[in-house]
């Protein structure tokens, strides 16, 4: 199958907000040189060649201190946007993803986002961080910048945050009620956000925050692979090279790369 891609990764170096343990700032290039690795060959399960049609490597968003770098990545990431590339950020963090989608969000008015994780992210604030990776998903929800949020791989709600869950009309796919036979649709163009830990630690221990009871890889290439939507843009983030002893947990990050750049080639974004 040979497709004409547009398809860029961008490199956000970043885990200033981290609330517990520092190293996601570490991952891009482990990531591009698991993707790159000739373990593998570079083709997708579902039939796309990405040795005939390379994804772009936009570089890195250099990182500045503090909270200017929030502002710098909507910047890196509507400039590429502004010139039609679909994007895969490679964190980093998952404070990244508060203003990555607020660049999708201009480019795309009606975007939902597809959210895998442990963890659902919507604390209003956490440790006095409102900018904490375990708050992005509150920041976006009250900025109105996703239609829809659909959490999968759930597994540490507070009362709080299922109070947050609520509040935002939030679709929460817990753990404990997952079925292997997901699909989900939506009828805007979706941004997916991948927690690695959303991922059971015994398939990807290279996190900063393991918590057991996740999804195997398998079951979420499946929920990807299963999705009925235009894929516009997606993020791999809390990959943590410091906790990934073997090297698989990059090998993981490589393949959901792969899989998730193949569906957005499966569907034209009118
Ligand atoms: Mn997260
Ligand atoms: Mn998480």
């Amino acid at each position: 199958m040979q497709v004409a891609t547009r398809i860029a990764t961008i490199g956000i170096p970043w885990d200033e907000n981290s609330s517990f343990m520092r190293g996601a700032a570490e991952a891009p290039p482990l990531i591009r040189a698991a993707f790159a690795s000739e373990s593998a060959n570079p083709w997708s399960e579902t039939g796309i060649d990405f040795g005939a049609t390379p994804i772009f490597d936009a570089g890195d968003v250099e990182p500045v201190p503090g909270a200017a770098m929030i502002g710098r990545i909507t910047e890196s990431i509507g400039a590429l946007l502004d010139q039609d590339w679909r994007l895969i950020a490679l964190g980093g963090d998952h404070s990244i993803t508060y203003p990555v989608v607020k660049a999708f969000a201009k480019k795309y008015p009606r975007l939902s986002v597809l959210h895998f994780d442990a963890h659902p992210d919507i604390y209003d604030e956490f440790q006095g961080n409102r900018y904490s990776h375990a708050c992005p998903f509150a920041r976006i929800m009250e900025e109105g910048l996703a239609d829809r949020l659909v959490q999968v791989g759930i597994r540490t709600a507070t009362g709080h945050q299922r109070e947050q869950i609520e509040r935002f009309g939030v679709e929460a796919v817990e753990m404990k009620d997952f079925r292997d036979d997901l699909t989900i649709e939506f009828d805007t163009p979706v941004y997916i956000s991948f927690d690695i830990d959303g991922l059971d630690p015994a398939f990807a221990p290279g996190v900063s925050h393991r918590e057991p009871g996740g999804l195997s890889t398998r079951q979420a290439l499946n929920v990807i692979q299963r999705l009925k939507a235009d894929v516009a843009g997606a993020d791999i983030v809390e990959f943590n090279p410091r906790m990934d002893s073997t090297g698989v947990t990059a090998m993981v990050c490589a393949k959901l790369l792969k899989e998730i750049a193949a569906k957005m080639l499966s569907v034209r974004i009118a």
